[in-house]
């Protein structure tokens, strides 16, 4: 239920139904008001000029006739009213009886009471005023009856103040007339009222708290239709609100995680929000850990956004097809770094800043690799066409020579498909192709390389010492492992020397992982070169890798394939000489 004393509305109708009814009920009340006087002064008049004329018959019904005037006093004390001011005035004048103002008439009818003058002119006068020597005001009322005049006075009150208390009950039905009427007005603006009540309440509940969706009944009238429809555009308003809200932490959830730096700024090149990977991307470009406490547009590494920013203001309602988009690259400390900007069309800006390193590094590598394989494709091309064209060209080649010729020509294919081999075993690792794991015996792939190698032990007469028990099982693909240990035990056979020894072992095992040893006792690998033996086609000397039938590629398939099975591979100098690679395999 509303609460009536609460409605403004209701009491501006109150008051204005108020001053409509005094509008309209005062002129009325002065009617009535004038209308009751002339009543009264009728009245007065009708018994004053009575009372004149019976002072006139008494005057001329006594004996002393006009002479004595004493006898008056006789008859006013017989008259109802002692508060009657009874005078005779002769035509010129003098008080003859009664009451005396000392006025006389004068003969130009100055200074003579108002009722005297008129009644020699018109018979009968009357006169409101307050007699000399008096107080209050009088009513006098004179008549004229030939050689003097007749003169009534009583005490005359008919002011405002009497005239309402005499009219009690039409007060009190105009009061009641207008509670009715104000009754009746409150009925019929009842509803109006409550939707205007049930309106400002959902205002104030809105204000309360503005983000939440509002209910609320209205009445089935015009403001109630109104009330629904602020309801219903209101609502909507929250919904559109509280999705654009969802979609904005979205956004900003999205730029938080993003891997590239991103901030926004204002059209005046104010810093408005950005996210923490820009703060992070910042201080390792610029190498200063406060880049970020000055104005960053003012370092050197953004002038080229500033002066971009400068040139390709978007003008006001222009609508462009495509926003205005730079970027390039920066390089600090062997780190690659993208800046990009993107002008909106209100002339705010982003700049997205990206750490392009990885790219840049491996952009390298591919080219080196491109190059270090035509290089090495090259080189046994370049000798198979030798030695054929030296047969083509040589008529009368003795046959042994030719033969050798086409046997050194066969060897080259055979290093060629070598290498094919194994840049083709290399891109599988890369690509990562999905490798078939099962359990391998580490012996028993070490009993298969001794055997491939057997031949080439006993030739160079290298030992081979393995110290690693049955149960030592790791789990990945056969092929690849056998690879590893195959790959290494040919470099030592090729590099360390005659009459070295090869020493397998397990160094110990974790929960995850067990950890080998694979050494030689041979000629070792400088330490200038321990940091780069990894690397593809990377040779400390590359005359005798080739002539020893290397690829280049051995050891950085041997790395690939450990750690394609999250393993790591090192290697050292062995204590007493020789090469040392220490890696693990998964259990
Ligand atoms: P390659 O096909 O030339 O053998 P690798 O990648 O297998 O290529 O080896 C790279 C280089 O490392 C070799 O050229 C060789 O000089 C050196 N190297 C590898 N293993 C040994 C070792 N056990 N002792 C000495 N040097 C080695």
């Amino acid at each position: 239920m509303v609460k009536m004393g609460r409605s403004k509305f209701k009491n501006n109708l109150f008051v204005f139904y108020t001053v409509l009814f005094l509008i309209l009920s005062f002129p009325a009340f002065y009617y009535l008001y004038k209308q009751d006087k002339n009543r009264r002064t009728k009245l007065l008049n009708e018994n004053l000029g009575e009372i004149a004329r019976l002072v006139e018959n008494y005057l001329a019904a006594t004996d002393t006739g006009y002479e004595d005037f004493e006898a008056l006093d006789f008859l006013k004390g017989i008259l109802p009213r002692e508060d009657l001011l009874l005078s005779v005035i002769d035509t010129s004048g003098d008080v003859l009886y009664g009451y005396s103002e000392e006025e006389t008439i004068s003969a130009d009818n100055r200074d003579r009471p108002a009722e005297i003058g008129e009644s020699l002119l018109n018979g009968t006068a009357t006169s409101i005023r307050t007699p000399n020597g008096m107080d209050g005001l009088y009513y006098f009322f004179a008549e004229n009856f030939g050689d003097h005049i007749v003169r009534v006075a009583v005490p005359y009150s008919s002011d405002i103040v009497e005239f309402l208390k005499s009219r009690h009950t039409m007060f009190l039905t105009i009061i009641i007339i207008f509670m009715v009427v104000w009754y009746i007005m409150s009925m019929l603006t009842k509803n109006f009222t409550n939707s205007i009540t049930r309106l400002k309440e959902l205002t104030n509940s809105i204000r309360k708290n503005p983000s939440a969706l509002v209910r609320s009944s209205f009445p089935e009238d015009e403001i109630g239709e109104i009330g629904r429809e602020i309801i219903d555009i209101y609502n909507d308003l929250m919904l559109t609100k509280e999705a654009l809200a969802m979609e904005r932490k979205k956004l900003l959830d999205h730029i938080s995680a993003l891997n590239e730096g991103v901030m926004f700024f204002s059209s005046d090149k104010k810093m408005l929000f950005g996210n923490d990977r820009f703060t992070t991307l910042m201080s390792i470009m610029t190498d200063d850990k406060e880049s970020f406490s000055s104005n960053i547009l003012a370092r050197p590494e953004f002038a080229d956004v500033v002066e971009f920013i400068d040139n390709n203001r978007i003008e006001a309602g222009s609508k462009p097809s495509e926003l205005p988009r730079m970027e390039y690259q920066l390089k600090n400390k062997g780190r690659f770094f993208e800046v990009q900007c993107v002008i909106f069309p209100d002339n705010s800006f982003e700049i997205i800043l990206s750490d392009i390193t990885k790219i840049g590094k491996n952009k390298l590598i591919k080219q080196q690799m491109t190059s270090n394989i035509s290089h090495e494709l090259n080189t046994p091309v370049a000798s198979i066409k030798g030695y054929l064209e030296t047969i083509l060209h040589t008529p009368n080649i003795p046959v042994e020579k030719r033969e050798y010729f086409v046997m050194k020509a066969i060897a080259q294919t055979d290093k060629l498909k070598d290498l094919i081999a194994d840049i083709s075993a290399l891109n599988k690792i890369e690509e990562k192709e999905s490798i078939v794991k099962e359990k391998v015996v580490i012996n028993d792939i070490i009993r298969e390389v001794r055997e491939n190698f057997e031949a080439s032990f006993k030739q160079k007469n290298i030992g081979l010492h393995v110290d690693i028990k049955n149960d030592v099982v790791v789990f990945g693909n056969r092929g690849m492992i056998i690879s590893i240990f195959q790959n290494l035990t040919e470099n030592a056979i090729k590099y360390a020397g005659d009459g070295t020894t090869i020493a397998i072992s397990v160094t110990h095992d974790d929960k995850k992982f067990y950890h080998f040893s694979f050494s030689d006792n041979g000629v070792g690998i400088p330490d200038e070169h321990l940091g780069r033996i990894f690397e593809r086609f990377y040779r400390i000397d590359a005359g005798r890798s080739r002539k020893t039938g290397g690829t280049g590629l051995g050891l950085a398939i041997v790395k690939n394939t450990v750690q394609a099975h999250g393993g790591k591979i090192v290697v050292r100098d062995r204590i007493g000489g020789g090469a040392e690679f220490l890696f693990s395999l998964p259990k």
